[in-house]
């Protein structure tokens, strides 16, 4: 049985005074069940927000002094780069370092990926949590089933809730899970004066997606696994790069146009951004983030399908590259 859905904004004082909840922007029931089941996998207290960007936004403002310096690790999802950048007016400055070695000594904020989106190393988090700067590991493909960011020393565990977890392309949400009460404290007070909070049904659709994240997991991964094997061996495939788990890889075919004919030729297969859905997407990702990543590279999120059908269809657009 899941946690009942409460769409309710206010909710009555007891004898005069406000209750457990009060006003859904603090806390609400259904957000509260979808976070303890959030903050039991990752191993501490999760707090949910209504999209990834809108976690990684509370850090930042949270965390980060005007003036300080956010070490972005090297060929992660490119958004955190995107967002850092314009936030440059609020005194927010960036350098990105290769997140397999040590950071930057200037760092004052270190967010590393858990595996980088898509170039899909990992980080060091021996290294990083060797630091004097807090750290944040995005660990959204790897999820809490694989890596346990907390564990290895990092202040903040960050999820797009939106990808696996939730699992079906039917919500955005985004996760931080902390063990410092007072870093919650602090996160928390945030997200309730900004008003970054999730709604009831966001949190009522990730929680349900939790239920099936162990299963959906193992099958996506399964499948990733026999990709990789049959990827490396296609002659218009030049590079394979996959973190030994998870759902996602990533490919290089020779150029920006090889990478649109496979795009376009694509018939189960959904040609659509994202990632960690029940349904097989690829996508050529140089269109939105340019010179950091090769021309032909192509960032495929393997799905719920049965592997040989989703071979056939890649077999077959990989023909035309
Ligand atoms: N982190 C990673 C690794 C992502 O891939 C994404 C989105 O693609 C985000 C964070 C941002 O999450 P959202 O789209 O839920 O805001």
């Amino acid at each position: 049985m899941g946690a009942p859905l409460d769409r309710s904004a206010t909710w009555p004082y007891e004898e005069g005074e406000p209750g457990r909840f009060s006003y859904a922007r603090t806390e609400h029931p259904t957000g509260v069940a979808c976070e303890e089941a959030l903050g039991a996998l990752d191993g501490g207290h999760a707090l949910l927000f209504p999209s990834g960007m809108g976690a990684v936004t509370t850090v930042v403002l949270t965390m980060l002094r005007p003036g300080g310096t956010i070490a972005l690790a090297a060929g992660a999802y490119y958004g955190h780069r995107v967002l850092f950048d314009h936030l440059a007016p609020w005194g927010v400055n960036v350098v990105e370092f290769d997140q397999t070695g040590p950071p930057p000594d200037e760092s004052d904020l270190i967010l590393v990926e858990a595996p980088a989106n898509p170039l899909l190393t990992m980080p060091n988090l021996e290294a990083a949590a060797a630091h004097r700067a807090p750290v944040i590991c995005d660990a959204t493909v790897s999820t809490p089933l694989r890596l346990r960011p907390l564990e290895h020393g990092c202040d903040v565990a960050l999820h797009s809730a939106t990808k696996i977890l939730a699992g079906h392309d039917d919500v955005l949400a985004g996760v931080t899970v902390t063990r410092d009460p007072e870093l919650r404290e602090r996160l928390h007070t945030m997200r309730r004066l900004a008003g970054i909070v999730a709604p009831a049904d966001t949190a009522w659709l990730v929680r349900r997606g939790l239920e099936t994240l162990e299963v959906r997991l193992a099958r996506q991964e399964a499948t990733a696994r026999v990709l990789v094997e049959r990827l490396v061996e296609h002659p218009a495939v030049e590079a394979v790069r996959y973190p030994g788990l998870s759902f996602l890889i990533s490919f290089d075919v020779r150029d920006g146009d090889a990478a649109t004919r496979v795009e376009r030729g694509v018939r189960s297969i959904e040609n659509a951004t994202s990632l960690g859905g029940t349904r097989t997407k690829l996508e050529a990702r140089h269109r939105w983030e340019g010179d950091r990543i090769p021309t032909g590279l192509i960032r495929l999120s393997v799905g719920l399908e049965d592997p040989d059908d989703v071979w056939a269809d890649l077999a077959q657009s990989l023909g035309s590259a």
